[in-house]
């Protein structure tokens, strides 16, 4: 099969499974290459949730922090947020460790957006307010502003021919009331958290979805001023060198803090509680706060690797359920994703050959290749944050010596760990910089002796 002979055409009709970001993100840049192309194009965005839901039946749990890369794309496609969307404008982001915590300060970018925090859903559970807030929810009614069809149905299952001309089935609706609907093309936008995974999986055409592990989240209600006076603004990052965590973060959201949780192995409500109890996070919170009776969480799944061919004549899938940058920027892998698969489909076909070429291979080149340098970068900060005394001295330095180019070049590859505004190939290349490497030694000897001589001391007693 060639991509000239499987092409979308005037009154072909696609249809999206999923109306998260990646279904959105797929169906504005259809809308675009169609307009582009004069030809009319019917898409259909299917979708289970409700986003005017609070709590995670509303929601697509997520931290919902929106990088300044990725808010730089929505505003040159013209998608404003709302005000009431954006729940609170991030100034940057404070490193916790153990011992040691330091306010990062952004490196000169030339890009004037912002870093944002939203909710994905319609906020947490048990939270009052009167208008919408759910960010999936804007980028959805974006694209139904331009004649998207929103059918707020799951779908149960699909159906591929084995003859390419004939069109594939889609089966929607909730049960005892299935309805059917042909598409020229299907877009799986379906994420990671769905079980429509298992019926893509038998359709047998080799579709491997990413490795996942569950992370734990939770929403803490705290009054708006206490956010403000302890957070100020910042995202705070944990790296406490404690077993299971590998990430953790806090991020300020108006009147309540969304504290999100990945480890190394599948995370629970227990490690979640034994989390907010340790004294460091204790330390942000209010000295008298207690965990209240009923609070807002979810345990979601997150991606670890990339999908294998996801992709046949037809069919392309996108976002989570493809690949995206592991721990980093999901939604904006899932732009990517989206733009690339429109961009296949629209300039050469909808063949398995044409996605092969023209999508999977450069989403792999874009995404999954960094991912596999990100693993390495991971394992080495894994190691590197449980040596208190090492991340302390180097910590401290950035603090003490704000401006010098040691300093500005720790604190970028600091930022660059913790946003993801750079590929991981550039977090490695700034991480093993010879000079930087060099000129690090002497602070690292200081630090290790003065902390030798520490413990001698203690062990000694000889410390007041
Ligand atoms: C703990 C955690 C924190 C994260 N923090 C961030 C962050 O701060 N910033 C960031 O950029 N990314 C973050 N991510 C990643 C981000 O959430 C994902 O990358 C992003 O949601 C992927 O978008 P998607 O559209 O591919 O999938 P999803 O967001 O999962 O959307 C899939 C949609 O498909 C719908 N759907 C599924 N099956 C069906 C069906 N059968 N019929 C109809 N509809 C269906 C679902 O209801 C859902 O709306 C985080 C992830 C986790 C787990």
């Amino acid at each position: 099969m060639t991509g000239s002979r499987l092409r979308l055409r005037n009154n072909s009709n696609i249809a999206i499974i999923g109306g998260g970001p990646a279904g959105s993100f797929f169906a504005n840049n259809a809308i675009q290459y169609a307009k582009k192309l004069g030809i009319n194009i019917q898409i259909t965005i299917f979708e289970a949730k409700d986003f005017s839901q609070r709590g995670p039946g509303g929601c697509n749990m997520s931290a919902a922090v929106i990088a300044s890369t990725l808010h730089s794309k929505l505003i040159k496609d013209g998608i404003a947020l709302p005000e009431r969307i954006i729940r609170q404008e991030i100034k940057g982001y404070y490193f916790q460790t153990q011992e040691y915590g330091i306010e990062l300060y952004k490196p000169e970018l030339s890009d004037k957006s912002s870093i944002l925090a939203v909710y994905r859903g319609n906020g947490p559970l048990y939270s009052v307010h009167m208008e919408s807030h759910s960010f999936d929810d804007c980028l959805l009614r974006h694209v139904i502003e331009q004649g998207v069809n929103p059918v707020y149905e799951p779908v149960q299952e699909l159906r591929l021919s084995s003859d390419i001309d004939t069109p594939a089935t889609i089966i929607y609706g909730k049960s005892n009331s299935y309805k059917e609907m042909k598409a020229d093309l299907v877009v799986g936008a379906f994420g990671v958290n769905s079980t429509i995974v298992n019926k893509i999986i038998a359709l047998n055409f080799g579709y491997v979805p990413p490795e996942t592990i569950k992370t734990c989240q939770i929403e803490i209600p705290l009054s708006a001023a206490f956010i403000k006076k302890s957070f100020n603004d910042n995202i705070h990052v944990f790296a406490l060198g404690i077993k299971p965590f590998r990430f953790a973060s806090m991020v300020p959201k108006g009147n309540y803090v969304t504290v999100s949780l990945v480890g190394t192995r599948d995370l629970t409500k227990k490690d979640l509680l034994n989390f907010v109890n340790h004294p460091v996070v204790r330390n942000k919170l209010p000295h008298d706060w207690e965990m209240p009776d009923k609070f807002c969480m979810c345990i979601p799944k997150i991606t670890l690797s990339h999908a294998k061919k996801p992709f046949t004549d037809r069919l392309v899938i996108v976002g989570d359920a493809s690949i995206s940058r592991i721990f980093k920027n999901g939604i904006e892998s899932a732009y990517i994703t989206s733009q690339l698969a429109a961009q296949a489909a629209f300039e050469k076909g909808i063949s398995s050959d044409d996605f092969d070429r023209h999508y999977y291979k450069p989403a792999r080149k874009l995404l999954a290749m960094d991912n596999f340098l990100g693993t390495i970068i991971l394992i080495l900060s894994d190691f590197v944050t449980k040596q208190n005394w090492l991340v302390k001295a180097r910590l401290s330095y950035v603090k003490s010596r704000k401006g010098s180019w040691i300093a500005n070049h720790l604190n970028e590859l600091l930022w660059n760990m913790v946003t993801g505004d750079a590929p991981y190939k550039k977090i490695l290349i700034q991480g093993i910089n010879p000079v930087f490497q060099i000129r690090l030694i002497p602070v690292t000897i200081k630090v290790l002796i003065k902390d030798i001589f520490e413990k001698i001391t203690r062990f000694y007693g000889l410390k007041k």
